[in-house]
């Protein structure tokens, strides 16, 4: 699928990904084999994407950010460096990770503040968690495997597995690697709750 119209500059692109004409991939960013992005997202310079990751419709990865391969990032889902995405990564619709703990456009005397001035603070979702629609994850970390609820917002790390939900998100339970709850063992993965 050779359909990349919009490609600014070099950028590392596999053969087989595929870029919407509505997109732009800036310089310096890689595409692995059969990534696709859709329309009207942004992958800034940098930003290397894993095979076989599909980016949705209205996205914005951030500059130098990693996803691993095999990610799912739903539509209008907005990722600000200096995030990392592991392996197998689900971001639902409309999730943010954000990158900012203290945010101020202007100094007290309306100087208004440039990129240097800030201290960025990233998320980092690890291996096959998945963040629920409208999440919105505050510069902290998600664990593997973990689930985080539609509409959670959350501020301190998630331990591997866990099932939190709510604003601030609170552990409620554990899930499996088939994303179900479980409180002894799932028939299905194996995986036994602690
Ligand atoms: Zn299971």
């Amino acid at each position: 699928m050779s359909e990349a119209v919009a490609i600014r500059g070099v950028v590392d692109i596999s053969d087989s990904a595929f870029v919407a004409p509505t997109a732009i991939v800036e310089d310096g960013a890689h595409l692995g084999r059969g990534v696709k992005v859709w329309h009207f997202s942004q992958v800034r310079k940098g930003a290397s994407i894993g095979d076989n990751t599909i980016i949705g419709k209205g996205c914005f990865i951030d500059e130098s950010v990693p996803v691993g391969e095999g990610s799912k990032i739903q539509n209008g889902s907005e990722i600000y460096a200096p995030a990392s995405l592991g392996r197998g990564v689900f971001v639902g619709p409309h999730v943010v990770l954000t990158n900012d703990l203290h945010p101020r456009a202007v100094a007290r005397d309306g100087a208004v503040l440039g990129a240097t001035d800030w201290h960025a603070t990233g998320c980092r979702i690890d291996e096959g968690a998945a963040l629920g629609a409208g999440s919105v994850i505050v510069c902290t970390s998600v664990g593997a495997w973990a689930l985080v609820g539609a509409g959670s917002v959350v501020t301190r790390p998630v331990a591997p597995h866990a099932l939190v939900v709510g604003n601030p998100a609170r552990q409620i339970g554990w899930v499996c690697y088939c994303g179900e709850r479980v409180e002894g063992e799932c028939e299905t993965c194996g995986w036994r709750a602690p």
